[in-house]
This record gives structure tokens, C-alpha cells and sequence, in this order.
């Protein structure tokens, strides 16, 4: 039984407000989870800045929605990091979905975000 686990799924809005706060007072630890996330990720860090710049200089094209669910406002996500500009487009909420199913944790920097 995972009670914590449902309550999440049935209010995800409290979910995010509950990050919000946290990040709000913990900045620190923030930090520190997204430094340790890199240096355990070194890879993909790189695979994702790679690609920030290659759609900056417009050799890669950037989705302008999400190819799972058509939303807006899209994110990079690396089916395979071994080809760093074959990219899939997807908004936050698919992006992180992709990422449970796939059995990775993403709690690291959103990719394309920064
Ligand atoms: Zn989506
Ligand atoms: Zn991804």
C-alpha cells in the first residue's frame, strides 16, 4: 500500500505548492541536489547543453508543442543520450511521465530549462 503515492496523484496542484514552499525555504538544498545531480549525470549535462546551443545557432529546431499532448512551452527530453540531437519535444508534465515510466527519477534540472 502507498497511500503518500495516490494523495500525490489525486492533488497535484498541493504537490507543486508544497515544492514551491520547500524550494522557497530550503534554497540550499535545492542547490546542492541540483549540483549532485550533475555530477552524477555529467553526460546528460553535457548532451543538454549541446543541444541548448545547436537550437540557439538554429540547427536544431525546437518544438513549439508538446508531441504527446499538444500543450505549449516544451522541453528537450533524450530518448537516447548517445544521439544528442534526436530529441523529442514534450511539455513538463509529459516530459516527467516519460521519465517515471522510464524508470529514472528526474529530479535533476529540467532539461532546456536553463
Ligand atoms: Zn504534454
Ligand atoms: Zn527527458
Amino acid at each position: 500500500m502507498n497511500t503518500s503515492k495516490s494523495w500525490k496523484a489525486r492533488n497535484p496542484e498541493k504537490v507543486a505548492e508544497q515544492k514551491k514552499r520547500y524550494a522557497k525555504r530550503y534554497p540550499d538544498r535545492i542547490r546542492e541536489a541540483c549540483k549532485r545531480w550533475k555530477d552524477g549525470n555529467r553526460d546528460k549535462v553535457r548532451v543538454e547543453k549541446a543541444l541548448r546551443r545547436a537550437v540557439a545557432r538554429g540547427r536544431v529546431k525546437k518544438g513549439i508543442e508538446c508531441e504527446m499532448c499538444r500543450k505549449s512551452e516544451v522541453v528537450g527530453h533524450h530518448p537516447d543520450y548517445d544521439q544528442r540531437f534526436v530529441v523529442v519535444w514534450l511539455c513538463r508534465g509529459c516530459h516527467a511521465k516519460v521519465h517515471k515510466d522510464g524508470g529514472e527519477r528526474g529530479m535533476g534540472p529540467d532539461p532546456g530549462q536553463r
